[in-house]
């Protein structure tokens, strides 16, 4: 497998990694145990300080950080810009917040004896992370793994080696000790390997179903802890009361951002008849605002997608699409042509349950358009998905907003904003978007010894 760094925008190689040796892999499992042993001797506190150097060098050097994600997967440099900032802030909630959430907690046992529960490590986590948010899923995995005192093993995206690089820089810089995290330009097979040795106590994969999959079958085979976090086709619903502008805004955000390449992007718009024909209108001028440019000019709004593949596979999807039954509203679904991987935003609708790719994930700037009723009509679009993952509501009508989330059947809604991820919120979802849940004090037990005392 090549870790190799092309420039999406201009495909351009930039550096091209040599692949990990088995030897590489056998040192950095022998580090990470020697990590772990040796932190049991230290306290949560004591890595917190660590941490926070991490999360400093973050932010002293964000241009230098952000950088390597626009070149290497194309995001606009605002956002790569943002994307330090978040993955530092990361950091710095564990800092301030995990030792808080191991700390011992009392329980009562029927026989009314004292009871509590105790946070301990386990062993190296292998964090197999995807293109898309190159820092901030590493670090979803990193900081709450090092707080507890599991070492973290690295196989990021093949196309961001050079993220995944300056994330051990990074690490280096601020003194991170040896083993506590390593990043490996790995092999799948060495991968698997990893999870079957017995200094690795799990897994934590964010990507496609199909990864999920088989990483998920590798843990399970060996036993061994695993969190999935993969993809989503959520919805984004409008109602009749939405604030229109807040709708629209929200709603264009929600798809386009990240060029769409986002699990929690909102990917089915469902609104209501009554509001349906003014969003439509809006929305198009909306999308007509996003322009495709380099993304390491300032002023560009719409970036390429991260590779000549992801649109040469949105390219099919669309084409399936469209070949199911559906039809485009707006925008061109003509193939870009050139060396950038650009994709032009489409609105579609007519994407019926018989279309055959109506549970794909469609990674990419594509909106699906649905006009809908009341709320049964809304349930019955929204839950007949194979993914659960997140989705939105706009409505002036708080309590009703939070009465239809309720029955939405995913791991998150957000509310008149579109869902992001934010460091106090646990982010994950059920059906096959996965299990498990990264950030909060949730994400910092999920790798955890949860141990009984009795008595
Ligand atoms: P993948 O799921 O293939 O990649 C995610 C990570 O998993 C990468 O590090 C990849 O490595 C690794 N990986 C994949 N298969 C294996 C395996 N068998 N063993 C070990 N590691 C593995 O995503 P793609 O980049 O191919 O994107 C395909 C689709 O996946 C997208 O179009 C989108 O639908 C979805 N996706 C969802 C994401 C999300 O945030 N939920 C993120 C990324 C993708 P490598 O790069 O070397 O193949």
């Amino acid at each position: 497998m090549a870790y190799r760094a092309v420039n999406p925008y201009n495909g351009k190689l930039i550096k091209e990694f040599a692949p990990s040796t088995d030897t590489e892999v056998e040192e950095a499992l022998t580090a990470a145990e020697n990590f772990y042993q040796n932190a049991k001797k230290q306290s949560f506190e004591q890595r917190a300080k660590q941490l926070a150097a991490l999360a400093a060098e973050f932010t002293k050097n964000c241009d230098y950080y952000a950088r390597f994600i626009t070149t290497n997967m194309g995001k606009l440099i605002n956002d790569a810009q943002a994307e330090v900032k978040k993955t530092a802030a990361f950091a710095q909630y564990y800092v301030d917040h995990g030792a808080a959430a191991l700390a011992n907690q009392d329980y009562s046992a029927s026989a009314k004896q004292p009871a509590h529960l105790e946070f301990s490590s386990i062993g190296a986590i292998v964090a197999v992370e995807p293109w898309n948010f190159p820092y901030t899923q590493v670090m979803r995995v990193f900081a709450p793994n090092f707080i507890l005192g599991n070492p973290v093993i690295l196989k990021h995206a093949s196309i961001v080696p050079e993220c995944a690089h300056a994330f051990e820089e990074a690490c280096q810089t601020a003194e991170i000790p040896t083993g506590a995290f390593k990043n490996l330009f790995a092999s799948y097979d060495q991968v698997t390997t990893m999870i079957s040795d017995a200094r690795v106590q799990g897994v934590a994969l964010t990507g496609s179903e199909k990864a999920g999959a088989k990483i998920a079958a590798a843990a399970g085979k060996n036993i061994k802890k695993s969190t999935m976090e993969l993809g989503g086709t959520d919805v984004c619903v409008i109602l009749d009361d939405a604030d229109l502008n807040k709708a629209v805004v929200g709603a264009a955000k929600g798809r386009l951002n990240n060029s769409g390449q986002v699990c929690t992007a909102a990917k089915r718009y469902l609104v209501q008849s009554g509001i349906y024909d003014d969003f439509l209108a809006e929305l198009k001028q909306e999308f007509a605002k996003y322009q495709p440019g380099n993304p390491l000019d300032e002023n560009t709004t719409l970036a390429p997608l991260s590779s000549k593949s992801a649109q040469k596979t949105l390219q099919q999807q669309v084409k399936d699409v469209l070949a199911g039954g559906a039809k485009v509203l707006w925008g061109d679904p003509t193939p870009v042509s050139g060396p950038g991987a650009f994709f032009n935003p489409l609105i579609i609708s007519g994407m019926k349950f018989d279309n055959p790719m109506y549970d794909q994930e469609l990674f990419g700037p594509v909106a699906q358009l649905y006009r809908v009723t009341d709320e049964a009509d809304i349930l019955r679009i929204a839950n007949h998905s194979n993914y659960g993952l997140g989705g939105a509501i706009y409505s002036e009508n708080l309590p009703a907003a939070r009465a239809l989330a309720a029955k939405i059947e995913t791991g998150q809604v957000a509310i008149n904003q579109p869902l992001s991820s934010i460091p106090e919120l646990p982010f994950g979802g059920v059906k096959h978007s996965g299990y498990g849940r990264e950030l909060s004090d949730l994400g910092i037990r999920e790798f955890a010894n949860i141990k009984t005392i009795l008595g």
